[in-house]
Formats: structure tokens, sequence, C-alpha cells
């Protein structure tokens, strides 16, 4: 994507409108471009700043979108606010209603056995005219079988949900490789549509409070959300240094 990115903590982040992004989504599935779209939010950025190769997977992806308000309260304070805030998961969606409208084809990779499985039959059900061309799990051992097993099935557009950084390595190290339109790393998202998480009510998250919700609803997460408040401890570092 042609536009300058914002800068939060060395992750260069687009800022698109929910129609830009499918548009652009659906220009690179048409170019059928294998082009990546990573969905950063501060436990990742956090992450890419101690582990250079995740940095790397992230800032040469075609599309870099803002998941989650922490880093638009990040970029906020750092005197550049980014306007839109689109979480992959939002951003997934609307994509494959757009998708449906078109019979595209999408795969879904990642999460426990059956899990892909199930997401597919309510994707279908969901966006009716969508087509899962194919799925496999996040668990396998070998690259090779599983690129085939995408490349056979065409996919326009294909779902990686393997975790951070896992997801967003694995996308760069294999889109030469890759048959495919569009991917995007998508983490928990599988699991979302498969049904077996669910995401917070509406007013959560428009109050900004998805974050919130999911640590209560599973507090094993405590660990990976101390990295919210690190985060803005950073961001409140750098903006003293500017
Ligand atoms: N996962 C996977 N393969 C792995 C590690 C993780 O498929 O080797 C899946 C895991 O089952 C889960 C998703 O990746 O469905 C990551 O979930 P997480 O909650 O970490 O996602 P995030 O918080 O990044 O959205």
């Amino acid at each position: 994507m042609k536009q300058q990115r914002t800068d939060v903590l060395g992750v260069g982040f687009n800022d698109l409108t929910m129609e830009q992004a499918v548009d652009w989504a659906m220009e690179q599935m048409q170019r059928h471009a294998a082009a990546r779209v990573v969905t950063p939010n501060p436990e990742i950025v956090m992450l890419c700043r101690r582990n250079p190769a995740a940095a790397a997977a992230v800032n040469s992806a075609e599309l870099v979108l803002p998941d989650g308000v922490g880093v638009l309260y990040g970029a906020r304070i750092l005197g550049r606010p980014i306007a839109n805030r689109l979480p992959g998961i939002d951003f997934a969606s609307a994509l494959m209603a757009r998708m449906a409208q078109q019979n595209m084809r999408v795969f879904l990779l990642g999460a426990k056995p059956g899990v892909a499985e199930a997401a597919a039959k309510r994707l279908e059900a969901q966006f009716p005219g969508l087509t899962v061309a194919g799925v496999n799990d996040g668990y396998f051992k070998e690259d090779a079988p599983v690129i085939e097993k995408i490349n056979a099935a065409r996919p326009d557009f294909l779902l990686v949900c393997l975790g951070a950084p896992k997801q967003e390595l694995w996308m760069q190290q294999y889109a030469a490789q890759l048959d495919v339109g569009l991917m995007a790393g998508l983490g928990g998202a599988m699991d979302v549509f498969a049904g077996n998480v669910r995401r917070a009510p509406a007013f959560w998250r428009r109050a900004g409070l998805e974050w919130f919700y999911r640590l209560c609803s599973d507090p094993r997460r405590i660990g990976r959300m101390m990295q919210i408040p690190k985060f803005l401890l950073v961001v409140f570092a750098e903006r003293r240094k500017q």
C-alpha cells in the first residue's frame, strides 16, 4: 500500500478506513499478488522491539493495520494520531462479506485440530457465496505439504492464525511460494469464527475495552496483557525524547 506509514515504537501503521482497506484487498486478490496483511496490537509492537526478525516480518507486510485501541493511544501520545482502528477480525469479516458477493475462495490455516473445520461451516453460513477452499490446523510439523495443499486449493484469501510472531514470520518466509491472492495473520480469529471464543459485546468494543473483556473472560492472559502498560510507558518515554 503506497501510503506514508505512522511509526509507533518501530512499527509503521497504515491509516485506512475499513472501506479503503477492503477495496485495496480486493485489488490484491485480483492481481493474485500474495500480499501480506498484519494486524499488530501493543503486545506485538513490544514483541517487535525485542525481536528484530519479527519486526522485519511485520514492517515488510504490504498492509499494517492497527488492531486494538492501545496502538491508537500510543500514536496520539506521540503526536501523530491514527484515525482508524481496524481490528484484524473485523477487516477479515468485512473482506469475506465482499468476497461472498463474487463467489471467491478462502483457505483457513491455523488453530487446534477441528477448529478451522468449525469456522468453515460457520463462515459459509454467515457469508453465502463464499467458498472455503480448504482448511488445515496450525500444529503441522512440516511446511511443504501445507503449502502444497494451499496452492492446490488456489484460494483468493488465506487466513493465517498461528499466533504472533509465528504467523508473520511464516507468511514472510513463504509469500513467494504461495499461490494466493492475499493473506492475513489473524491470531485468535479462527477460534472466534469457529464460535469457541466470544468477542466482547459491542458496548465494550466501542468503549475501547475489548482487551479488558478478554482479560476477564480468560485471566491467564494477564502476563501478556502486562505488555500494554509497558507499551504506554515506552510511548511516554519516547515522547519525552522527542
Ligand atoms: N496456534 C497455532 N499454531 C501454533 C501456535 C498457536 O495454530 O503453533 C493458534 C492457537 O491455537 C490460537 C492462535 O494460534 O488459535 C493464537 O491465538 P492467540 O490467542 O495467541 O492470538 P492473538 O491473541 O494473537 O489474537
